[in-house]
């Protein structure tokens, strides 16, 4: 299995045996990898949700924070780039294998910065419903302490770093944080490279919302940008506009179906993933799964 396998299977047994705080799992093997994608911005890998990481004259932040048993391993690949302690710690989406390390790194002085609906979420029980898996209210320690609605900019180590919401998509708490000077993106959960993505409905996940966001990303994006996906290897322009037209593509198919008046089993029965399965159904989703995620967020309105 390629690296990026190996991270889409884990996230698989997280989501499915409904441990959002990564219990379960076997960390001790987990290696955090840094790569550098422009001066002063990394990309982190490890377990969980790929990591953007700045440093520079001002301040240390990261982009997610993967599981609470990884903080030691994350904090010891940022010391090795830079002495300076992580202040902020922005979270793309409240899901726990991207939030999970927010209560370690916050009792170590981190400001933690999220979309309002992360916070929301975070702050009461939530029911997976694709899954069947319950995920407990998180402590008041993991919490982000500054939440936005629309967007929020940070100004630091001379860059300008727009973190901007976006409507429902994977979720309705997602943002994509955009370096406008290193000209990097981490997108979050709405971008899995590789992979179909999963469509958290009962979150408030829309796969129009994907298909959106995925638009916006391309109109902010040139040749030369560098896009971290929650998932999967380092991304750029032309990955991001074939994941656009495969979900689009598939959106469309069952779209027509659902208009017809299809059950979610005629729909699936139809393979609208068919020719697309070779290449991107072998991750976390499988064609009929994501499929089922299409329809349920089509046939919710
Ligand atoms: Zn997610």
């Amino acid at each position: 299995m390629t690296r990026h396998t190996v991270a889409l299977a884990a996230l698989a047994v997280v989501l499915t045996a409904g441990h959002a705080a990564g219990q379960g799992q076997d960390f001790s093997k987990v290696d955090i990898e840094a790569e550098s994608l422009a001066p002063g911005v990394h990309m982190l890998t490890g377990a969980g949700g790929n990591i953007g990481l700045s440093v520079g004259e001002d301040a240390t932040f990261i982009i997610d924070d993967q599981f609470a048993p990884l903080t030691e391993k994350i904090a010891a690949a940022i010391k090795a780039i830079t002495a300076e302690p992580v202040r902020f710690v922005v979270n793309t989406h409240w899901h726990g294998d991207h939030t999970g390390g927010n209560e370690n790194f916050g009792k170590a002085g981190a400001v933690i910065i999220a979309h309002d609906n992360v916070r929301k979420r975070m702050s009461t029980d939530q029911f997976n419903e694709a899954f069947k898996s319950r995920t407990p209210a998180a402590p008041k320690g993991a919490l982000p302490v500054v939440t936005f609605a629309d967007s929020v900019t940070l100004h630091l180590n001379g860059d300008t770093v727009h973190v901007i919401h976006v409507p429902p998509a994977h979720t309705d708490g997602d943002s994509i944080v955009h370096f406008t000077k290193a000209n990097v993106m981490h997108m979050g959960d709405l971008y899995f490279n590789g992979g179909y993505p999963f469509i958290d409905v009962s979150s408030g996940g829309d796969v129009n919302g994907i298909v959106a966001a995925a638009d916006k990303a391309l109109g902010m994006a040139n040749d030369q940008t560098k896009i971290i996906p929650g998932h999967g290897p380092l991304a750029s322009r032309t990955t991001l506009r074939a994941y656009r037209d495969m979900v689009r593509t598939v959106r469309d198919r069952v779209s027509a179906l659902v208009e017809e008046g299809k059950s979610l089993a005629d729909v699936q029965a139809a393979q609208p993933t068919k020719d697309f399965d070779a290449q991107w159904g072998n991750g976390f989703m499988k064609g009929d799964q994501f499929v089922g995620l299409v329809y349920a967020s089509l046939s919710k309105k």
